[in-house]
């Protein structure tokens, strides 16, 4: 699922094209993606409406509609894009949402396997759904003491924790595995065990990581695109993710993985992470 890199760039990339325009024809191919609203309401509530904003909370691109926000959750095989022109019946196969503009052109939520989620929130149904969301890891105010913070109320693994939204917004597999690594943190280390020392390399290590991928577009580990469509570029610079058995570039030994700590793949180096 693309993480808080990919959504952001997803969302830098077609804010322009949609700030001030309006949903013209919508359609959904789909029901299946939508989450707490009907069909039939979800339909007439986008149709005529006007985009007042364009940006991320979490994992999600949120397109704010004035009184509704749209929250888009792209999955795995899940793609953003706002075209030129209206797409042709062959390129618009697994289209799920169609938004034409009134300009001509045509935003389209594209998902193969339909992972992703949709949702239509009023603002108080956003200001809830948001406040159980944890905090943005590249906000300003966010410190290394507020990770500490989020950390002590659990004893589960850390990897697991700072990849539970609940927690921190915006952090998955893969930046959760690489955030580790370059901190030098063992992944199944319970959270409240980790030191003040811990949670500052940790806090430095996942906002670098996040702004460098961000910097390269994000990570086409296998299906995600761009806001236009294009391949990311970081996962070039991936050090752990997908390495299992090549040598750490920090130590040499032969990275392990393991699903045993969340049941996703864990890579990391025994003698760099402690
Ligand atoms: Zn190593």
């Amino acid at each position: 699922m693309p993480e808080l890199p990919e959504v952001e760039t997803i969302v830098r990339d077609i804010r322009p094209s949609l700030l001030g325009r309006r949903f013209e024809r919508v359609s959904l191919s789909h029901d299946d993606v939508l989450r707490g609203v009907t069909r039939r309401r979800f339909l007439r509530r986008l149709r005529g409406a006007a985009v007042h904003d364009v940006f991320r909370r979490a994992k999600h691109a949120v397109i704010d509609l004035g009184e509704q926000r749209l929250i888009v959750q792209p999955g795995m095989t899940g793609s953003l894009v706002v075209h030129d022109h209206l797409l042709p019946p062959e390129e618009s196969r697994y289209a799920v949402l169609r938004a034409e503009l009134d300009n001509g052109r045509e935003l389209v939520y594209d998902d193969v396997r339909r992972l992703g989620t949709l949702l239509l929130l009023d603002r108080p149904g956003w200001d809830a759904y948001t406040s159980a969301i944890g905090p943005e890891p590249l906000e300003r105010s966010f410190t290394p003491e507020d990770l500490g913070a989020a950390l002590a109320g659990s004893r589960q693994a850390i990897k697991k924790v700072i990849m539970d939204q609940r927690y921190l917004a915006g952090v998955g597999n893969i930046y959760a595995n690489e955030a580790l690594f370059a901190a030098g943190i063992d992944p199944s280390k319970p959270a409240n065990r980790l030191e003040p020392d811990d949670h500052a390399r940790l806090h430095a290590e996942i906002r670098r990581i996040l702004e460098a991928a961000i910097t390269s577009k994000g990570s086409t580990v296998r299906d995600y695109r761009t806001g236009t469509g294009a391949a990311g570029r970081f996962q070039f610079e991936l050090l752990v993710y997908e390495r299992e058995g090549e040598p750490c570039v920090q130590c040499g030994t032969r990275l392990v993985g393991t699903h045993e700590i969340d049941g996703r793949i864990t890579v990391f180096c025994f003698r760099c992470q402690r």
